[in-house]
């Protein structure tokens, strides 16, 4: 009995240490909104990278509501006659928001009966627990399907009324209901964001849009009364981040740590692209390997990476090394896309993306590009696999797709060498595809 207690322990650490924390962010703060402490926009809208972007705010000073699936977004106000609007307009600024990047989601049959909001809290909350999701930590969800009935609100405070309080945030609330209606509810989880995206008491932010796209906003009450389908961030994306340890000032101790996500590698290389997404798997793989714990020290790990701008870019990044450190070079020589050695153990991996995995077209074109050979159209054409590679791979268990190896004896053996070619900046001044730019 003890035995299986402690197996089922460690199993469950294992099991939850695998799934991503999937980066969900906030701006601004709900109960400031409510309590007409700040109507103030905290979140432009078209400063958010849109690529898989899924977000609920209310507009502007609480003048409507804002949802986004999947890089979409839909606004809607109520109009004078009382008819609900809606547009897709991305210039609109938003006092609060919640909102993440999700490549891919889990799809999962929801049987549950549910009358109310809470309840549907509760449901969700056993679902993710029996699925091995971290509830401790927020989770954006979708529902989708066709809900028995539904109570929405598009909050729609007149745009000449400066004051602010509780009262007058109930009064510019319309109140719409549905019964029978097809659509979908994109919410957001949490126990630690009462007041910013929550309200006191309740675990969730959700809106409601219906397929039809005429009804969009905030969701007070749900009644579920037949299946409907659960989508849940993807367990094996590696969209996911990476957990970091680093000092805590210029002259620090360790223990300040973070998580980082592709998107912040996005952010420092210039673009999203395959190399970057297939760097980012790699090391992350690599680094599981020399932290089984899960908690990458920054302070204590050196790189070598193969030449290409994206790989070098996520060497350096992730693990804190640098040239002039003497813990970071660049060599073709490595067998691998990089090798890492953790400095306490001497321990040493190389990581390879397995042969057969990125479809061959891509780097035939690749060198075409690099040698000026392929036309406007022709680069479209290869961004275009390149994304698609970059899907499959954030759809795919990254076991699969690289190796990690030991490497015993590892000769760190740095060399400065400057004349690599930066391959993402050779095509910047080639015309569109169409002839224009
Ligand atoms: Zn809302
Ligand atoms: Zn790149």
């Amino acid at each position: 009995m003890k035995y299986n207690t402690i197996f089922l322990f460690t199993f469950f650490m294992l099991f939850t240490h695998q799934l991503p924390a999937q980066q969900v962010h906030t701006a601004g703060e709900m109960r400031k909104v409510m309590m007409g402490e700040d109507l103030g926009p905290h979140l432009r809208w078209d400063s958010i990278a849109r690529q898989h972007l899924f977000g609920i705010s209310p507009l502007g000073r609480i003048q409507g509501e804002i949802t986004i699936l999947d890089g979409q977004i839909f606004v809607s106000t109520v109009g004078a006659n009382g008819q609900v609007q809606i547009q897709n307009d991305w210039e609109v600024e938003a006092p609060f928001a919640v909102y993440a990047h999700v490549p891919a989601w889990e799809r999962f049959d929801f049987e549950v009966k549910t009358e109310s909001e809470s309840e549907l809290q509760e449901a969700l909350e056993k679902f993710m627990l029996a699925h091995g999701y971290d509830t401790s930590k927020p989770v954006p969800f979708r529902v989708q399907g066709t809900f028995g009935h539904i109570d929405y609100h598009i909050i729609s405070k007149p745009a000449s009324e400066t004051e602010h309080s509780h009262e007058l945030h109930e009064k510019a609330k319309k109140h719409f209901s549905l019964e029978n209606t097809r659509g979908e509810l994109l919410g957001f989880y949490s126990q630690h964001h009462e007041g910013v995206f929550t309200h006191r008491g309740s675990f969730v932010h959700i809106h409601f849009m219906d397929d039809a796209r005429q009804n969009m906003g905030h969701l007070e009450n749900v009644a579920i009364t037949q299946k409907v389908a659960l989508l849940l961030p993807m367990i094996n994306s590696t969209l996911g981040s990476i957990h970091v340890n680093d000092t805590d000032f210029s002259k620090g101790r360790l223990g300040f740590q973070q998580d980082i996500e592709l998107q912040d590698l996005v952010k420092f290389h210039g673009h999203l692209c395959d190399g970057l997404v297939v760097g980012f798997q790699a090391l992350s793989e690599a680094m599981k390997t020399l932290y089984p714990d899960g908690t990458i020290d920054r302070t204590n790990t050196r790189i070598v990476s193969q030449p290409p701008p994206c790989l070098t870019d996520v060497a350096v990044y992730l693990s804190g090394g640098r040239y002039q450190f003497n813990t970071f070079y660049v060599s073709k020589a490595i067998d691998g896309l990089f090798v890492v050695q953790r400095l306490d153990t001497g321990r040493a991996v190389a990581v390879n993306l397995n042969k057969g995995v990125k479809p061959e077209a891509i780097d035939r074109l690749g060198s075409l590009a690099v040698k000026g050979e392929l036309s406007a159209c022709g680069l479209d054409s290869l961004k275009t696999m390149e994304d698609e590679f970059s899907d499959f791979l954030l759809k795919t268990k990254p076991s699969e797709n690289y190796t990690v190896r030991e490497i015993k004896d590892f000769k760190w053996d740095p060399v400065l060498q400057n004349d690599f070619v930066k391959t993402d900046v050779l095509n910047k001044n080639k015309p569109g595809c169409d002839g224009g730019h």
